[in-house]
């Protein structure tokens, strides 16, 4: 296995035969091996810092009925609120004196939020700070949307393309969603000209490790700027209640694997991987992630951004979260950094 973790390090490829026996390895010190391997990749292109993004979730109003999230349209006991372009720019404010120089609005997808209105968001947004990074992930939008609120100021975007294979997209998703869709999206993402992030969850209902290969290539091809990957967890009042819960274990594996293959891609440390183990950042971090996202949401609607159960960071202020997070991360001798932090990939 070590030989393989170094011809890893070396081509930042493997043939679908190694992968597959990569990614199914138990050896404690070869996955010791490859997380050190990882690490040392990750410091030296990034050091050792790790971004910060402000998470706003602007809405939990969702036209899709995507069967593993808590938002779905058909989930009737689902809270839904929206915010406010008011209550958004609040946020940023607040996140701004907080040191925050990036800001995520996440959402369902909802048709509430216009291309006029985003890009009126954007704008002012852009306008207030000039020097911080817009990042939107607002699910399938059509390319002039895209190109509109490109145009606006958004720099980034994140569509986890959730699986490449095809089989496995339907299984996950009704039949009115379309892979070859999300994944056209993400084309478009990348050609207008934002820093653009794909990703999937670690051990959602069906994947096989095969799939996991699949993603791996489908990334290839992609180039993303970014990559979001956490372990699924299944939400209550879904179709999938009742499927197991993604390992931390698998998570962290190909968080350093996926280091390996991309040395300058943005990779976060997610919430999901933190909801799932208590310092699952922490391993996520020194596996080779440099990004976590700290939720700027107004405290009274988080709860109900409800896409898994047991979502952590739901009580407490930003403030409070932040200050226990930078704490966290200087125990494993990081460093949580405040510039922009764009992509080093081209
Ligand atoms: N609507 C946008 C989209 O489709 O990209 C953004 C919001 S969506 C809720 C954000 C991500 O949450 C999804 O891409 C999915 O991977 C993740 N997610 C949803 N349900 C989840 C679950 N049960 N466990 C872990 N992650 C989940």
């Amino acid at each position: 296995m070590f030989e393989i973790i170094d011809r890893l390090v070396k081509y930042q490829d493997l043939n679908d035969e190694e992968f597959i026996s990569l990614l199914n390895c138990t050896d404690v010190a070869a996955m010791e091996y490859l997380t050190h391997r990882a690490r040392e990749v990750c410091d030296r292109n990034y050091g050792r810092k790790v971004y910060i993004r402000g998470l706003i979730e602007i809405s939990s109003y969702c036209k899709n009925n995507c069967y593993y999230c808590g938002i779905r349209r058909g989930n009737a006991k689902a809270e839904r609120y929206r915010l406010t372009k008011e209550e958004i720019l609040d946020c940023c404010d607040h996140g701004w004196e907080l040191g925050f120089r990036t800001f995520v609005m996440q959402g369902g997808e909802d048709n509430y939020y216009t291309d006029e209105l985003m890009c009126e968001i954007i704008r002012e947004i852009k306008s207030r700070y000039p020097n911080c990074a817009v990042t939107l992930s607002l699910g399938e939008r059509g390319e002039e949307s895209f190109k509109r609120m490109y145009d606006a100021g958004a720099d980034r975007y994140l569509l986890r393309h959730e699986t490449a294979n095809t089989e496995h997209y339907s299984k996950l998703h009704p039949k009115e969603m379309s892979l070859e869709y999300r994944k056209k999206c993400l084309f478009d993402l990348r050609k207008i000209g934002y820093q653009t992030g794909c990703g999937i969850m670690v051990g959602s209902p069906y994947q096989t490790t095969e799939n996991i290969v699949e993603d791996l290539h489908f990334m290839q091809k992609l180039k993303p700027h970014m990559i979001g990957i956490g372990p699924f967890i299944h939400h209550r009042d879904t179709p999938f209640a009742d499927y197991p819960n993604g390992s931390v274990e698998l998570t962290i594996k190909l968080l350093s694997i996926l280091r390996l293959m991309f040395p300058k891609v943005l990779l976060p440390a997610t919430t999901a991987l933190g909801t799932k183990d208590p310092y699952g950042r922490e391993k996520g971090i020194l596996a080779g992630a440099n990004v976590v996202m700290p939720n700027l949401s107004p405290v009274a609607t988080r709860k109900k951004y409800s896409l898994y159960d047991n979502k952590i960071c739901t009580d407490s202020e930003a403030a409070e979260n932040l200050a226990d997070l930078k704490k966290r991360i200087k125990a494993i001798d990081y460093e949580i950094v405040t510039d922009r932090g764009d992509s080093l990939c081209e």
